[in-house]
């Protein structure tokens, strides 16, 4: 890969790459900060820009991912749930097989390297369930950088185990007890703290979102799942795939997957959000089902909030799809045709939960059987000789006591 024009995306020809020096894929992206962080932005958008036009840093980068975490992750041909659909191939892409269960520790070691090479000697974080806290966690431990987590006081409660992690991991615990207690309110919160410590602190944000280069950074770094995708399934198939799915909750996963595959138009792409309990207000996380455009945490996207543009509270059986915005990027390409998106609510996706780990002996992470529910749909209207890439984004042993305490609930009622 070759720096510069390999970091953006290439929009077919004779279109600019995106996004734009502003941050901008289209109308969606861009800087919306105050004063102190945007200087913060630019120095950012600068060194990674810098970084990975080196080979070296990439080399560094790309050796990490292979000695620590295991890549590159497996793409495997799922025989026994692809016979009992009865259509098209079904494959899974193996990111629940990365050190610390998800593809969030990409990212994370990604942001460290840069931060290192930047002179800062501390990481703030934010995490809703505590995936990407830990994923912070993790490679602060590795890098030796003092570390802070910002949680929702109330997520803090539910994720008690994630919590244990990240403090035996040698990271600051940091409740956030303002608005929800939650995801959005501990966004808020590192940016405040990022705003008094730039000097010193890197903002290890943990999904493709926020204000720019977070959109584009995330998305390079995250974009070595669907680079090894491509090249696994040429090498097993002999061609490309025909559909890729990804579940999308700030969207790091999704776009990490499909961006290598976007001049590819036979590929085609689904974005699978999360339907919770119904798509009426509060119950769901589905923004392009029920949202509308507006400026959240420093990006305008797609966003959930009622017509005053107060944010809506949302829901998800998975913390990690539970977000009332989504990455700028994918607001993009939904407009413009390129990504399709559906959703998948709780019940469906608790019951791929149970459909695969009974079928292949393989437990996904909530979040992840958001997509493996819309795959089992598609292939069943796909004939057998298609293939689609489900991206297996994490795994599930995270959720076995959620998801024991939601079947007996059920039980219950039935
Ligand atoms: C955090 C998480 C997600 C959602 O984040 P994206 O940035 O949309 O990928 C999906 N799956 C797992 C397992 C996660 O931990």
């Amino acid at each position: 890969m070759k720096g510069e024009s390999a970091i953006k995306s290439r929009q077919g020809r004779g279109t600019s790459p995106l996004p734009d020096v502003r941050g901008y894929f289209g109308e969606f992206g861009g800087r919306f900060v105050s004063e102190t962080l945007m200087s913060a932005l630019l120095d950012l958008d600068r060194s990674f820009k810098k970084a990975w036009r080196e080979s070296a840093f990439r080399k560094e980068f790309r050796e990490i991912l292979a000695d620590y975490s295991g890549r590159p992750t497996p793409l495997y041909f799922a025989r026994s749930l692809t016979q009992e659909m009865g259509g098209a191939a079904i494959w899974l892409k193996r990111e629940d097989l990365n050190h610390t269960g998800a593809h969030k520790i990409t990212n994370a070691v990604g942001q460290a390297l840069l931060a290192r090479r930047m002179g800062k000697t501390r990481l703030i974080a934010e995490t809703g369930a505590g995936q990407h806290g830990v994923a912070t966690a993790t490679v602060a431990a590795r890098f030796g950088f003092d570390c802070r987590v910002y949680m929702g006081s109330e997520d803090i409660r539910r994720q008690a185990l994630n919590v244990f992690r990240m403090k035996l991991l040698g990271s600051e615990v940091c409740p956030v007890d303002l608005g929800g207690k939650t995801l959005k309110d501990a966004i808020s919160e590192a940016l405040r703290d990022w705003s008094r410590t730039v000097q010193t602190t890197h903002y290890l944000l943990g999904t493709a979102f926020g204000p720019h280069p977070f959109p584009l950074m995330v998305r390079t770094f995250q974009s070595v799942i669907g680079q090894e995708a491509r090249r696994q399934m040429l090498s097993r198939e002999g061609r490309l795939p025909d559909a890729l799915v990804a579940c999308v909750g700030g969207g790091s996963n999704a776009i990490g997957l499909f961006h290598p595959f976007i001049d590819d138009p036979s590929v085609r792409m689904y974005g699978i959000e999360a339907g919770g309990r119904s798509i009426s207000p509060g119950d769901h996380a589905a923004r392009f089902a029920g949202g509308s455009i507006g400026v959240l945490q420093g990006t305008r996207t797609y966003v959930l909030q009622n017509p005053d543009g107060q944010i809506e509270n949302t829901h998800s059986v998975s913390a990690g799809l539970d977000y009332s915005a989504v990455g700028p990027e994918l607001s993009y390409f939904r407009d413009s045709g390129r990504i399709s998106f559906d959703w998948v609510g709780d019940d469906e996706a608790l019951e791929a939960f149970q459909t695969l780990s009974r079928t292949e002996g393989i437990i996904p992470a909530l979040e992840s059987s958001h997509a493996v529910a819309y795959g089992l749909r598609l292939a069943r209207t796909m004939s057998r000789d298609r293939l689609i890439i489900i991206n297996l984004s994490g795994r599930g042993d995270k959720d076995v006591v959620e998801v024991s305490r939601l079947l007996e609930q059920k039980e219950g009622t039935s």
